[in-house]
């Protein structure tokens, strides 16, 4: 997260009224939040978060289009797999090793940091420090300008010094990079730039490890270790051999998945964007590695326009964007391939349709460090908010990692068996294992053994065979052994070239993995979506797009006579009817003010009854954006709705075909 910008619209975005109206209208609040002020009471409730109700119908709503968008129109499998995953799963798929964030500890209060955003945060207040001594005006990320004013004292906390021109510059290209950095390098920088805890200025010990995964154990002995997931696709690859069948063993095709996962993170922190329990949506796409990752589907979106911040522009420590369409970037490889292409794609066009500004919007390419070592490429679809910019999606391809891994671990060939049209000569390394001694000198580990020297790739077997030829023997990974591995001389295997004839071609897929957090999406949109009537900054308006809004319809009885309520009644049915969700605001309260009231919580449309709908049968229909009204029968208002909240209609093609009401303003 760098914060270079915090404007939205060009103006500087105030955070605090936003997160006021999202607590108190119950979009989410803090998990178990009346014990943290209780006596005694010792437990870590930070990132956690509960969601009420416009927050849960937003979320349903935003997954619910997810669904569409994505797993209906690619005819995906959907999977909904256990969140409880034993030990074994994640030290295959390298989580136990490697999923991890370096911490520091604060050498005196033992505090623990994250050792990125340590650094970040350092070197970005002796920016801001240098700014002040300059006279520019500076602004903290964390902190609106409303929490500023309350907050004198984190601005006395800037350190107002001034920097030397070669120090700008590296510091810059340093948070140009901070996501590139491993604990090697971290530590460097560390005690080279003097980073100390800002709180306390106390020194910190050298970055150590921390996994991020919640250990657990299953069932009530303590020897079955297991883990909460952090990710939702390690259940989605180890049912790809039932999936494939399911699928009539017809390739491409892709899995999704919806479901919570979990993570330990060190210092959770800006409200749902850093949190330790989420809602993710991933979807594994299998591609066959020959032909270039081709996509069936990509000339539909060849022309789609991205904004794209690559690896090159990167390393050279700048963030300027280049605006090109994905076939142009597919074409010159600024993208690997085809898929990935496509879905990154694919990704913009469902940000733009749940309403996230696309001036806000990039996809910033991985540089060597971040990547995962397997991964052929990697692109996160970023956000900007008054945090900076946010990877809310990231986008893999992830190569034949995780299914060759899992193949190993356990001897399931997790593979694609195709008959070729033409028998094919193959030129290969072979194995030949002499199992008569193999059985004996390993006994119940020898199948294991078996298996590790069947799945070693061409490249491996070629390597091995010249290792074999010098030493005479060679030592494999076989993860059951004690030692780990198994030492195996000439007498017991020997590496062959040979040419067999091949009537199946057997391949293992790569795989392409777009991964949504849902917490994050609805965050940025939030505050995309944020702004207020001119002269009204007491109200805020979340102007979401009907396909989305928690509630579509507020229907409001001019005055609490009781000749009104049959035909709220009456309104409301027809809207349940047609799965329209709808609210009734009967209260005293002055029509204008029901309104924005609503208009805080994005309710897009407002039906107005008054007493010449007991009259003639017409009601007024207002949109919340312009607050411009229309007036018509109820069927015809009801047609309106229901094309306007399937996004068949947008409101200019209402307010052009019905007459405007401007008799009575609803706005008063
Ligand atoms: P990753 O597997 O780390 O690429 O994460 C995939 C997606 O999950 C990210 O793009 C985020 O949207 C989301 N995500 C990851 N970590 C968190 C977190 N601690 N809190 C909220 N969302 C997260």
């Amino acid at each position: 997260m760098t914060g270079e910008l915090r404007t939205l619209n060009g103006e500087i975005f105030d955070r605090a009224p936003l997160d006021a109206l999202l607590k108190r209208r119950l979009f989410y609040t803090e998990s178990f939040e009346i014990y943290r002020t209780a006596s005694n009471f010792k437990g870590d409730t930070k990132g956690l978060y509960d969601y009420g109700p416009p927050g849960c119908a937003l979320q349903a709503n935003v997954v619910d289009l997810w669904r569409k968008h994505f797993v209906l129109e690619e005819d995906m499998l959907e999977f909904a797999c256990t969140m409880l995953t034993p030990e074994d799963v994640f030290k295959t798929s390298g989580h136990v090793d490697g999923f991890a964030d370096w911490m520091c500890k604060d050498s005196k209060t033992g505090e623990y940091l994250r050792a990125d955003h340590l650094v970040e945060n350092v070197l970005e207040a002796r920016l801001k420090g240098d700014k002040a001594a300059r006279g520019v005006k500076v602004e903290d990320k964390d902190e609106s300008p409303t929490d500023a004013k309350k907050n004198k004292r984190k601005v006395k906390d800037i350190k107002i010094a001034k920097l030397d021109h070669n120090t700008v510059t590296r510091y810059e290209e340093i948070l140009a990079r901070i996501d590139n950095y491993d604990g090697t390098e971290l530590a460097t920088l560390i005690k080279r730039l003097d980073i100390r805890n800002p709180d306390g200025n106390n020194k910190v010990l050298p970055p150590i490890p921390f996994n991020l995964m919640f250990k657990t154990t299953i069932g009530p002995s303590s020897a079955s270790p297991g883990y909460l997931r952090p990710e939702t696709a390690q259940g989605q690859f180890v049912n790809f051999k039932k999936m494939l069948e399911y699928n009539n063993n017809s390739m491409p095709f892709a899995s999704a998945s919806i479901g919570t996962s979990f993570r330990n993170e060190i210092s959770p922190r800006s409200g749902l964007l850093r949190v330790r329990e989420f809602l993710m949506a991933e979807i594994e796409h299998y591609v066959d590695p020959e032909g270039g990752k081709k996509h069936a589907r990509f000339d539909e979106v060849r022309d789609v326009e991205l904004r794209l911040l690559d690896r090159h522009v990167q390393l050279a420590g700048k963030s300027d964007l280049r605006v090109m369409t994905i076939g142009e970037a597919v074409d010159t490889k600024v993208v690997d391939n085809e898929t990935l292409g496509y879905f990154l794609a694919r990704t913009k066009l469902f940000l733009e349709k749940i309403g996230v500004d696309l001036g806000k919007l990039r996809f910033r390419q991985h540089i060597a460090n971040e990547k995962a070592h397997y991964a052929a490429d990697c692109w996160d679809a970023e956000l900007l908010t008054s945090y900076g910019w946010i990877e809310c999606v990231g986008c893999a391809d992830r190569n034949v990692y995780d299914l060759t891994v899992h193949a190993r671990r356990t001897g399931e060939a997790l593979v694609v068996r195709e008959t070729r049209q033409e028998p094919v000569q193959i030129e290969e390394w072979q194995v030949d294992m002499d199992k008569k001694k193999l059985g004996p000198k390993f006994r119940k580990d020898a199948k294991a053994v078996e298996l590790a020297l069947e799945t070693l790739s061409q490249k491996e077997r070629a390597l091995y065979a010249t290792i074999l030829d010098h030493r005479g023997s060679i030592s494999i990974d076989v993860a059951c052994l004690p030692e780990g591995q198994a030492e195996l001389g000439k007498d017991l295997i020997q590496f062959v070239r040979r040419t067999r004839t091949e009537n199946i071609r057997e391949y293992t897929p790569n795989v392409i993995e777009p991964s949504f957090g849902i917490g994050r999406i609805l965050y940025c949109l939030l505050e995309h979506v944020y702004w207020h009537r001119p002269g009204d900054d007491a109200r805020g308006i979340l102007s979401l797009p009907p396909l989305i809004a928690p509630t579509k319809v507020l229907l409001v009885p001019l005055s609490n006579h009781p000749d009104f309520n049959p035909v709220i009644r009456k309104l409301s049915q027809r809207l349940r009817a047609a799965a329209i969700s709808n609210r009734t605001d009967a209260s005293n309260a002055s029509i204008g003010k029901r309104y924005s009231r609503n208009d805080e919580l994005g309710t897009p449309l407002g039906i107005t009854v008054d007493f010449d709908t007991l009259k003639d049968g017409t009601v007024t229909l207002r949109d919340r954006d312009s607050t411009k009204q229309v007036r018509a029968s109820a069927d015809d208002v009801l047609d309106a709705v229901i094309a306007l909240v399937h996004a068949k209609e947008v409101w200019a093609d209402v307010f052009a075909r019905l007459p405007e009401f401007r008799g009575q303003s609803a706005e008063e």
